[in-house]
């Protein structure tokens, strides 16, 4: 089993090691960092200004070599009729995408945080969240489980980096 983390566009070298590392922990698999590719214009909406998480998906499945594969980037990402996701991943799928992009507002929303510790806390938890999908976890309702939804930063704040005990069962 192992993980290729996709760099979608310009990332800050801490954001991969960070994911890679979180990764192999909480999966215990091998994670490979892939050369970053340029964010593809076809994923980009102008009317929103934003770019389509499941386009960004494609580039995992497409670039990657894992038998699970995520990209990650820093720009905006939105899915369907919400206005923005900090990731998305299917069921058991191959690929899944983070964005880092809302990750360093504060958790009343709006200010960019430059918090750097609650940053990179954050970006664990989406990370092993959106790779808990591509290994069949659904959403927990366990708050502090890391497979917890969390619409706004708030919810992520809340949670831990990992799957509570019933999610880790079904791993
Ligand atoms: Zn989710
Ligand atoms: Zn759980």
């Amino acid at each position: 089993m192992r993980i290729d983390l996709v760099p979608v566009g310009d990332l800050e070298e801490g954001v991969v090691e960070t994911s890679k590392r979180v990764l192999r922990e909480r999966f215990g698999v091998e994670v490979v960092d892939r050369s970053p590719v340029t964010i593809p214009e076809e994923a980009y909406d102008p009317k929103s200004g934003q770019y389509n998480a499941e386009r960004l998906i494609s580039v995992a499945e497409r670039v990657g070599r894992g038998d699970k594969n995520l990209a990650i980037t820093d720009v905006d990402i939105f899915y369907r009729q919400r206005n923005f996701v900090f990731g998305l991943a299917y069921l058991e799928g191959k690929g899944c995408v983070v964005s880092t992009n809302r990750l360093r507002m504060t958790a009343d929303g709006g200010e960019v945080d430059d918090d750097e510790e609650t940053f990179y806390d954050r970006v664990r938890k989406e990370v092993v969240h959106e790779v808990g999908h591509t290994f069949g976890l659904r959403h927990c309702d366990n708050d502090t489980c890391v497979m917890s939804f969390s619409p706004t930063v708030r919810e992520v704040d809340l949670k831990f980096e990992r799957p509570c005990p019933e999610c880790s069962r079904s791993l």
